[in-house]
């Protein structure tokens, strides 16, 4: 039986020192990369906590001016950016350019926005207790945050999270994934040459080892990748007392009703399930469909699913499905297609990985599944799209909530009052209408899993608020000798406050 993925030995694990980076869709060799070790993990975080201070100093206006140099150079280096996540992912160019995009928005976004979303907030009360007081509440950078990313996305998913922890005043320490290290490295450019202060922002690659390193160091982890890491992660912070935002995996549904535009909803459901070649926590991985309009919409999935192409992104137009990323995830979706076949399923198009070099998996799409089947439960990551003919509103609205995951979902209708009604009986962190995945690209729309999906959110006020500690301030500004209610106690005081109470709240009491 197949090693699960989350048992197998990372290279950190295996007492290596480094790091091969294979090109996914050649199998070429592109570097290799020193790992960091526990104790160079330690050191990171030392220094990131010594220049923190200097950092907060700078003010907001100040990170804007680092950030604002940071765009820049992203600007000026597009196309290293956009090579370096082509060349370690595997995936589409088009696909790289989105990571791009997101990442020059995020700077602006979070520039921007850091100051109100952390602004001092005045606070009023009707507690007798409290008259005449001045009460506000004021947010202090938690310090040293650690972010550890997957390989899915390795500009979005780590360093996007790592922009409103440096907004906030935080340094970050960020540790990319193991298979994805060199975007990472790069972006270690992209901090040298940008004005942010030595150490304040650190790229330190390995794999499970140094993330754990990491997650024992930092004042907060912010954590992308699957459940089962995530989970460990927690617990480890947890042990500290230390706060921890967890971004995990997905069984993303879409729901057509019987009155969907029928191109919009193929579209949907074939952008949204083979983006990214299916490597993204949001991909739409299992379809229900209401039965009036099943069949039509299986064909027309079908003949567009037929006509995207398959292979190594060599520019703009060469492929629309890339590589698989990561090695065992081959292994994971075969085992999901074949377990549906072998419980009666049918396979339409792909359903079976194309011969070397490279790893490529064609978009696959499966009829005449249910819910006994792994591809409608568990995380396949990959190109699949498997689709299954509902009854009406109701059975679809059980059927997406019987998962353990719940990040997100879509649903493809004309009738957008209903959506919103079913939106809100679903229970997973973000829903789209008559869309699917382009919310993640909306900074100030909050977004993260319920359930075994995650913990916290990202983007949007939460997205940087959680990166803080709360203080709560009262103010006396002219105290009275003594408080009616102090000690040693006057019942004439209490008479007193009981009346307050009652004027405060509208009665007026004749006694
Ligand atoms: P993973 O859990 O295997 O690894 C994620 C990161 O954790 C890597 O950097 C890895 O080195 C590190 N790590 C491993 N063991 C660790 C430990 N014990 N302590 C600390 N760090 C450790 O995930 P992956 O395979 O890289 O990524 C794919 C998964 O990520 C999928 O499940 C996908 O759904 C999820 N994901 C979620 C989101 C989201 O926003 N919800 C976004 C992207 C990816």
């Amino acid at each position: 039986m197949a090693v699960p993925i989350e048992d197998r030995p990372t290279p950190t694990d295996r007492g290596e020192e480094s790091l091969p980076v294979l090109d996914p869709a050649t199998g070429e060799q592109l570097a290799d990369v020193p790992v960091t070790d526990p104790a160079e993990v330690r050191a990171a975080v030392k220094l990131a906590r010594a220049a923190q201070p200097t950092w907060l100093a700078l003010g907001f206006r100040g990170r804007r001016a680092v950030f604002a140099t940071s765009r820049r150079w992203l600007l000026d280096n597009r196309d290293r950016v956009i090579d370096t996540i082509v060349g370690e992912t595997g995936k589409a160019r088009e696909e790289a350019v989105v990571e791009f995009v997101y990442m020059v928005t995020a700077l602006a976004y979070w520039a921007r926005t850091a100051p109100a979303h952390l602004r001092t907030r005045r606070v009023r009360s009707l507690s007798p207790f409290v008259l005449g007081r001045t009460m506000y509440t004021r947010r202090e950078p938690v310090g040293v945050v650690g972010v550890i990313g997957p390989w899915n996305n390795p500009l979005v998913n780590s360093f996007g999270d790592a922009i409103p922890a440096l907004a906030a005043g935080n340094s970050v320490v960020l540790k990319p994934s193991e298979e994805t290290p060199l975007t990472g490295l790069l972006m270690r450019e992209m901090i040298r040459g940008c004005g942010y202060p030595t150490g304040v922002f650190q790229v330190i690659p390995g794999a499970g080892a140094t993330g754990r390193a990491l997650a024992d160091e930092a004042d907060f982890v912010m954590f992308t990748g699957s459940t089962a890491t995530g989970r460990k992660v927690a617990a480890r912070a947890a042990e500290r007392l230390v706060p921890s935002s967890l971004e995990l995996g997905g069984k993303d549904a879409l729901l057509v009703l019987a009155d969907a535009p029928l191109d919009r909803a193929v579209n949907v459901a074939v952008h949204g399930a083979f983006f990214n070649a299916g490597q993204t926590c949001t991909s739409i991985e299992r379809v229900y469909v209401e039965a009036p309009l099943y069949e039509e919409f299986v064909t027309r999935v079908r003949e567009l699913t037929e006509q995207l192409t398959v292979g190594r992104p060599d520019g703009f137009g060469t492929a629309d499905i890339g590589a698989v990323t990561y090695p065992p995830q081959l292994d994971v979706i075969n085992e999901h297609v074949q377990d549906a076949v072998d419980h009666g399923a049918r396979v339409l198009t792909g359903g079976r990985p194309l011969d070397g070099p490279g790893r490529f998996y064609p978009p696959t799409v499966i009829v005449d599944v249910d819910h006994s089947m792994r591809c409608m439960r568990e995380e396949t990551f990959g190109p699949t799209l498997p689709i299954m003919k509902v009854g009406n509103v109701e059975e679809a609205v059980r059927l997406i909530n019987d998962s353990e995951y719940g990040l997100q979902a879509s649903i493809v209708t004309r009738d957008t009052r209903l959506a919103r009604a079913i939106a809100a009986r679903l229970r997973v962190g973000a829903v789209t209408v008559n869309d699917t995945q382009s919310n993640y690209l909306a900074l100030g729309l909050p977004m993260g899993g319920w359930r075994q999906s995650g913990l916290g959110v990202r983007h949007g006020g939460e997205g940087i608020r959680k990166y803080t500690r709360i203080q709560s301030v009262m103010v006396n500004k002219h105290p009275l000798r003594r408080d009616v209610h102090m000690m040693p106690f006057r019942p004439s005081g209490y008479r007193f406050v009981l009346r307050l109470v009652d004027l405060l709240n509208g009665r007026l009491r004749s006694r």
